[in-house]
């Protein structure tokens, strides 16, 4: 009988979510063989200083399905964090960096980039994350200080003693950390006063607005002079138009990424911007 109310419930379910679910038990089949299959890819998107000269990139992942062709993170990220499998494509990412670092050291035009790769709450909860990340570093030979791993407020909610110890670890063999999207979470900012960042990054949806409304501007001035009184570094990210690039510059903000300097590209194409 509870067959039969199960199957009765069924036909409650209107077809649009029907096709939702089926779609989502197929991307989430697709997404299990995607590393088998070779379809994950990063791109790399330059950060620039106040010269517009490259000091590093952003990793940014990308699949290509074969079907569907290139699909962005935000269309796969969170399934791949329901299912956890983020923490094997996580680690293909922070290996793929680090290989792409190890590259760069030697050239004496690109020695000096930096990569930031994001890191998923998921993925840091991780129990054995730290020592993951250490046994990547040893095994590609990347240098330490040139990875930065980028995390969000997310991490600061919740576990606050684990993110801690974890950070300081990491912190401790020359990773640096850079907080992504700051400003859109739901934490408060006393972790600013004992974690070990090295960066505020400022999310798009801020910068975006600088020019036309005077609450973000305000947020961006504020969130820039909170970055430099902590002894933090501070970049904006989003940047499409030499006006926004202008007004940030104007109060102190030296590091940039967005299409005004580059959209996230390929190996190559980033070093013939070199
Ligand atoms: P994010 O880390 O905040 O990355 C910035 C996003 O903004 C990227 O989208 C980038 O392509 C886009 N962007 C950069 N400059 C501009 C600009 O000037 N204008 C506009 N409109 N957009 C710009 P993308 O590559 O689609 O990535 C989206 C998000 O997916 C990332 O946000 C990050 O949270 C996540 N993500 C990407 N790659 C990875 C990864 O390897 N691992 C994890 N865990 N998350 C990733
Ligand atoms: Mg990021
Ligand atoms: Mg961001
Ligand atoms: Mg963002």
């Amino acid at each position: 009988q509870a067959k039969e109310a199960g199957r009765d419930t069924l036909s409650f379910f209107d077809p649009g979510m029907q096709a939702a679910l089926v779609s989502r038990a197929r991307l989430e089949k697709d997404l299990r063989q995607a590393l088998a299959n070779d379809e994950w890819r990063l791109l790399y998107q330059p950060q620039v200083d106040n010269e517009s000269h490259v000091t590093g990139v952003e990793a940014l992942l990308r699949w290509h399905h074969p079907e569907r062709g290139i699909v962005s993170p935000g269309d796969f990220i969170p399934l791949l964090e329901s299912t956890r499998l983020i923490n094997i494509v996580g680690a293909w990412v922070l290996e793929t960096a680090c290989k792409q670092l190890v590259e760069w050291q030697h050239c004496p035009d690109t020695a000096h980039l930096t990569v930031a790769v994001n890191i998923s709450p998921v993925q840091f909860r991780e129990d054995n994350f730290v020592p993951k990340v250490k046994s990547i570093l040893r095994r590609t030979g990347a240098p330490a200080d040139k990875l930065k791993l980028e995390v969000t407020e997310t991490l600061f909610v919740e576990a606050q003693d684990d993110t801690q110890r974890k950070m300081e670890h990491l912190r401790a063999q020359g990773i640096h950390f850079s907080l992504d999207d700051f400003g859109t979470g739901y934490s408060s900012l006393a972790y600013l006063a004992h974690l070990p960042l090295d960066q505020l990054k400022i999310d798009q949806s801020f910068v975006r607005q600088v020019l036309d409304s005077p609450a973000n501007a305000a947020i961006v001035e504020s969130t820039i002079a909170l970055a430099r009184s902590l002894g933090l570094s501070v970049i904006a990210e989003g940047v499409e138009t030499k006006a926004h690039q202008d007004w940030l510059a104007r109060h102190a903000c030296h590091a940039f990424q967005g299409f005004l300097f580059g959209r996230p590209m390929a190996v190559k194409e980033v070093e013939a911007m070199l």
